[in-house]
């Protein structure tokens, strides 16, 4: 058996950098990751500016309160300073130009305003009140790194140093399929009378939505029969254009070998025991040269190997350079003993105090218990939690939120 570690570093190491970059306005760079940094093209902000409403003043004219000077200047934010004459204060608004020769704000509110006059109530030190050019970004200074994951606030941050366009890594294609005869789609015509029961394709749905949540693009194959057929046309169409083939079921032991051997035939396949529960087998290899990634059919185990192994893969394919998760520690509400092997990921939950509950059942087969959860639980192999320890929590909203 391979540890998780192991695992996640050789998928990480494998992970070849999309290279091609988009260009996009900045407004839609959002959920997108920077290819190319962003250099500040002005100062931030460009000029020494109120930071209050108030009376700009020389700190030497007001040294001693209260004092009353001559208003001789009114400034408001979008207008430009004449300088501020000696013995005189200039009436300013916040983010408005600071006039030569002042040296401080003091606010309306230390202040008597008396028709063409103010009487200063407070003595002001230098600087006070005063937000100085390029004080929170410089003309030339790197704004945001190349490999940065763009959120609000980064296209916030672009904009602010006049950035229009942003380069960002070009959306990965990734094609995925799901195996398993006893697959259909909600919606299919009802199986006659005497067949079978089926399964909903519910791994379609979270697989889909988890790619699109990085930013991807999904080649959507739909379900592909057990068959020797069926897996090979399957592979060799997403093998066209994908960056990535994902598949989920078929890896098992024991399973129907369609997948294994048809990837096999087609490039090359290493089958991983990988010890965490869920998500022990996984299938890692290529398709001619698209790299390969089979998880395993059952729902939790391919929510949590996709979260916990394909996200990074993916993240590092497009230059991110934090690759989530960070774990915070929270104490039990529980007792678990973990499997002697394997490192174990529990849906639990926080409670109204931030603690955790688990969910009862932590059978890798119960897609309910990743719904119910709020994060999973990282208990080592063999370790034994008790109420009120503390154990490592991964956030679900970091896991499946966008990079
Ligand atoms: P497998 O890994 O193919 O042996 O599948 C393990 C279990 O997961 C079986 O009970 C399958 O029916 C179930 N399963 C496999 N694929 C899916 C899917 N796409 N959606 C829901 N359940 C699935
Ligand atoms: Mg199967």
């Amino acid at each position: 058996m391979l540890s998780f570690e192991q695992a996640r570093e050789q998928l990480l190491a494998a992970a070849r950098p999309i290279t091609d970059v988009e260009e996009l306005p900045t407004q839609s760079g959002g959920g997108r990751i920077l290819a190319r940094p962003v250099v500040a093209l002005v100062d931030v902000p460009p000029v020494d500016n109120a930071q209050m409403d108030g009376y700009a003043v020389r700190c030497s004219d007001a040294a001693a309160v209260p004092v009353t000077l001559p208003v001789a200047l009114r400034i408001a934010a979008g207008q430009a300073a004449a300088p501020l004459p000696p013995g005189a204060a200039a009436r300013i608004f916040t983010g408005a130009p600071i006039p030569a020769g002042a040296d401080a704000v003091v606010m309306q509110e230390a202040c008597r305003a008396e028709a063409d006059r103010v009487t200063l109530l407070e003595a002001p030190e230098p600087g006070r009140w005063i937000r100085r050019r390029a004080g929170d970004i410089a003309l030339g200074a790197v704004a945001l790194e190349a490999g940065q994951a763009l959120r609000a606030q980064h296209l916030g941050i672009a904009a602010s140093v006049g950035a229009a366009r942003l380069g960002v890594a070009r959306r990965p294609k990734v094609a995925l399929f799901s195996t398993g005869d006893e697959l259909a789609m909600p919606g299919d015509p009802p199986p006659p009378g005497d067949a079978p029961p089926r399964i909903f394709n519910s791994n379609r749905y979270v697989l889909a939505g988890l790619l699109q949540t990085l930013g991807c693009v999904v080649q959507d194959l739909g379900i592909v029969r057990d068959s020797a057929a069926a897996t090979r046309a399957a592979l060799a169409s997403a093998a066209r254009e994908a960056d990535l083939i994902l598949s989920s079921g078929g890896v098992s032991v024991g399973e129907e070998d369609h997948v294994k051997a048809a990837v096999a035939a087609l490039g090359q396949l290493d089958l991983w025991q990988i010890a965490m529960r869920p998500g022990k087998p996984l299938a890692f290899g290529r398709v001619g040269a698209v790299p390969f990634i089979g998880l395993p059919g059952n729902p939790v185990a391919s929510f949590v190997t996709f979260v916990l192994l394909v996200r990074p893969y993916l993240l590092r394919c497009l230059g991110v350079r934090a690759l989530a998760p960070r774990p915070v520690l929270l104490p039990a509400r529980f007792a678990w003993q973990a499997d002697p092997q394997r490192r174990e990921f529990l849906r639990v939950r926080l409670d109204a105090q931030g603690a955790l509950e688990r969910f009862p059942s932590q059978n890798s087969a119960l897609l309910s218990s990743v719904a119910w959860a709020d994060g999973l639980a990282d208990v080592a192999p063999g370790a034994s939690v008790t109420p009120g320890q503390a154990v490592p929590f991964l956030a679900l909203s970091e896991l499946t939120g966008p990079p």
